[in-house]
């Protein structure tokens, strides 16, 4: 998960907003992402706004 594998804080992708993203839960849905050689299985996280408060995904 990227945030707490890189240890980095996310902004809101909201236009004029600027709040911290703090993470809720890994998001309900996998997906199958296709390498050069394999598939592997991605997960998202889903993220809410510490000042617009509103829903992010990863
Ligand atoms: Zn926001």
């Amino acid at each position: 998960m990227p945030r707490h594998l890189f240890q980095y804080q996310f902004v809101c992708i909201h236009e004029g907003c600027q709040g911290a993203l703090t993470n809720i839960r890994f998001h309900q849905k996998t997906r199958m992402v296709l390498d050069v050689s394999d598939y592997y299985v991605m997960a998202g996280e889903d993220y809410n706004c510490n000042k617009c408060k509103r829903h992010v995904i990863s």
